[in-house]
């Protein structure tokens, strides 16, 4: 009696035990890491989103749990954009900026999300969106509000006023109303400014170390803050453990955000050898967006952007793909990252083959720098990344070696973030 008592006492003061959920994936080859070869036939079991082991052969189910039959596919590490921007869609048309609420455009997000993750893209890095609309999207896919990708979302780039990421091309008080401008001027204000984004919900600092090409600004692209702002964004950004990504396209704005200590310079576009010695001595990764001047020259073509816009459009198109090549054989880490929102999203994997054909990157080497590379660049690379016991349950599924084609990527058949497969 007194026994079956305390059982019952214990039975209350027990935590409701959730039921675990299991989940077995039979995978008829295995990439378990980009660096090494494939495997063959390999039962990947998940508990609760989290994989426990993964054997070799097919190894039926335990009574209960859930099969999910990919024995005639490869099953690979779930991929990972460095830089998309999922509240956006391609647009050359900047009086959106005056017309579309943020609630609209976090519509166009959850929309975006969907499309990302079905690609075969697990984790995303927002680098750039609406206030609070990416915190908010990362939130979503999070609790399993819609389907997406996992998201590491920035909020709105720093950036200098009337630089890249400022509101321009409006008259005055156009520009006073619309006030969306994350600006700032001097250390002090910059250093506040990042504080301000972590308290927000920022994952991830982003600014604008120079110009850039598809807004209204007419400064070009060159560095847009002083060295000592530079410094202060990194600096407080790394105090509060975050970590930094630099818009940059001219080299010396690249060169002073490298020396400033950013974690990785977006685009990179004319880096020259000094600009890839400071990112070097640095550790300063590359993301090259290549995949944006794809999504630029459709705009070129359908005659999308304004003849500020287009200037800047001309210059850059000439060097596409070039300072990626460079940092390569420089020994300056080149990470996958799309800019997809300036290209339609859910094409994001169209990079890799232009990491493999303009850049010089190994089917391999392209793979691991959206799976391993860019994990590590997150500072999340014992949870993402590979398929490996202790990991999350992100995997995506394939016909066809994309070891030998990385084309076969663009055709993803299946999708699985935190352990749910995207419908
Ligand atoms: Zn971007």
């Amino acid at each position: 009696m007194i026994a079956r008592l305390l059982a019952f006492l214990l039975l209350l003061l027990a935590p409701f035990p959730a039921l675990a959920q299991t989940v077995v994936v039979h995978a008829g080859r295995l990439i378990a890491d980009a660096s090494r070869p494939a495997q063959g036939p390999s039962t990947i079991t998940i508990v609760d989103g989290r994989i426990q082991s993964v054997v070799a052969g097919l190894t039926p189910p335990p009574e209960g749990a859930r099969l999910i039959d990919l024995s005639t596919r490869t099953v690979l590490p779930g991929l990972i954009d460095m830089h998309v921007h999922l509240a956006g869609d391609p647009s050359g048309e900047f009086w959106r900026e005056a017309v579309d609420s943020d609630e609209y455009q976090a519509m166009v997000g959850v929309k975006n999300a969907r499309v990302t993750a079905r690609a075969g893209f697990t984790t995303v890095r927002d680098l750039g969106s609406p206030p609070l609309v990416g915190f908010a999207l990362a939130r979503g896919t999070a609790e399993n509000l819609f389907p997406g990708p996992r998201i590491i979302a920035s909020g709105p780039a720093i950036s200098i006023v009337g630089g890249h990421g400022d509101v321009n091309g409006f008259r005055p008080e156009v520009l006073e109303a619309l006030g969306v401008g994350n600006t700032c001027t001097g250390a002090v204000q910059c250093a506040e400014r990042v504080r301000e984004m972590s308290r927000a919900g920022a994952q991830v600092i982003k600014f604008t170390a120079t110009g850039g090409v598809l807004s209204q600004q007419g400064r070009g692209l060159e560095a847009h803050f002083t060295d000592e702002e530079m410094r202060a964004i990194v600096t407080t950004a790394h105090s509060l453990g975050l970590k930094v990504a630099a818009h940059a396209h001219g080299a010396r704005g690249i060169e002073a955000a490298a020396r400033a200590g950013v974690d990785s310079i977006e685009h990179g576009t004319f880096a020259d050898a000094a600009a890839l010695r400071a990112m070097r001595a640095s550790g300063t990764a590359m993301v090259p967006t290549l995949m944006a001047f794809t999504g630029i020259r459709e705009g070129l073509a359908e005659n999308r952007y304004t003849p500020t816009v287009a200037a800047k459009v001309r210059e850059t198109l000439s060097v596409v793909g070039r300072a990626a090549r460079e940092a390569r054989v420089a020994g300056v880490p080149v990470i996958f990252g799309t800019d997809a929102a300036v290209f339609p999203h859910g094409r994001n994997a169209e990079e890799f083959v232009i990491l493999v054909d303009t850049v010089g990157m190994s089917p391999a080497e392209a793979l691991a720098s959206a799976t391993t590379g860019a994990a590590r660049l997150l500072g999340m690379d014992s949870e993402i990344g590979r398929i490996a016991p202790g990991y999350s349950a992100d995997l995506i599924a394939v016909s066809g070696d994309p070891l030998a084609d990385v084309r076969v990527l663009q055709r993803v058949e299946f999708a699985m973030v935190r352990g749910r497969p995207i419908e």
